[in-house]
């Protein structure tokens, strides 16, 4: 089986966008794929963050992923830094990775905004975690949405560089392949249809979070920013149209339909049609999902539980790979 490795961090305000873009894939990959799902709370703490909020954010994100259906006796769950090798070889990495590289990430220009002096280092390294954590177990495979395809060629050049300056120039580490699929790859913000929804926007009336309930789906899918027309009847129509076109293509996500399917009921309605359908057809896809994570989210033993026996499944493959690791680089072991 192909060795998958995704990471999802724990900053609360989990979304559709992670849902569809994320988390219906892992579910779906945990019977042909050998998974390591993670809740990253190492790259969490790259933006200013709450100590007293992590643990149970990082709590909270694993009931959402078992709540979505991830079987930790098919896929093995835990939290990054549970496992010593993600931090001791994001060093190693570093030290392969160049300045260059990292410069051209967009992911760090956004988020970094204008606050050069209020960027963490992690921040602008966050990449290189990354590249660790995917090729510390050599994954062949990594299921992102289409935000992470940069870090993801970027952890593919580290995988290069380290193969030839230290692997003798075989596949010391294999070349980790984006899986970029699934029913929506770029979910955008409701506010902004040029902006991808995220955890981190400060509006909540950007994103749908998968622990709303029925009225405030409707609310925000309600105030959610649109055009005046009516809806086309094909696709081609909504070029130009970006807030229209992510509602269009987050209706076909819920629906498993196509844009094309969807426009053929809708087109020539308005808004004032849509939208309530919309959400309508949101909160009955994630009143499910949210019912069970209010159940498994109150017994933290359990959780804590289901981490720690992850953890220790992904150290057992990692722990080798980072000893050799280290042996490659010329590390002295005793
Ligand atoms: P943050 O704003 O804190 O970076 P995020 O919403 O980007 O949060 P991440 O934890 O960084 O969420 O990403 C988890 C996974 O969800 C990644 O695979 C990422 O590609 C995917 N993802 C994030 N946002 C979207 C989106 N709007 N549409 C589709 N996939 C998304
Ligand atoms: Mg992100």
């Amino acid at each position: 089986k192909t060795r998958v490795f995704s990471g999802i961090q724990p900053t609360g305000n989990l979304h559709l966008g992670n849902y569809l873009g994320a988390i219906v894939n892992w579910v779906a990959m945990q019977d042909t794929h050998e998974c390591l799902f993670c809740v990253v709370d190492m790259h969490a703490i790259t933006m200013r963050h709450d100590p007293k909020q992590l643990a149970a954010q990082t709590r909270e994100l694993t009931a959402a992923l078992l709540a979505s259906g991830i079987d930790p006796q098919r896929a093995i769950l835990f939290h990054q830094s549970a496992v010593p090798m993600h931090a001791q070889l994001t060093w190693i990495l570093s030290c392969v990775a160049r300045v260059g590289w990292l410069d051209r990430m967009t992911q760090y220009k956004d988020k970094k905004g204008k606050d050069r002096e209020g960027a963490s280092v992690g921040l602008y390294t966050y990449p290189i975690l990354m590249a660790a954590d995917i090729l510390g177990y050599r994954a062949q495979a990594v299921p992102v949405g289409e935000d992470q395809k940069q870090h993801l060629e970027l952890a593919r050049d580290i995988a290069i560089r380290f193969n030839q300056d230290f692997g003798g120039g075989e596949d010391f580490f294999p070349l980790p392949e984006p899986l970029i699929q699934g029913p929506a790859t770029r979910v955008m913000s409701l506010r902004d249809g040029t902006a991808k929804m995220s955890k981190s926007d400060p509006s909540d009336m950007s994103r749908i979070a998968m622990t709303d309930d029925a009225d405030a789906i409707m609310r925000k899918v309600k105030k959610a920013k649109t055009d005046a027309d009516a809806l086309p009847s094909e696709p081609a129509g909504l070029a130009g149209r970006p807030e229209a076109k992510n509602l269009v293509n987050i209706y076909a996500a819920l629906a498993g339909k196509t844009d094309a399917d969807v426009l053929k009921e809708f087109g020539g309605q308005g808004f004032g049609v849509f939208k309530p359908a919309l959400g309508e057809l949101a909160a009955e896809t994630l009143a499910p999902v949210t019912a069970r994570f209010r159940e498994l989210k109150a017994d933290k033993g359990a959780l804590d539980r289901i981490l720690r026996e992850g953890a220790a499944r992904a150290d057992a493959i990692a722990a080798p790979i980072l000893e050799e690791t280290k042996r490659a680089v010329g590390f002295l072991r005793g």
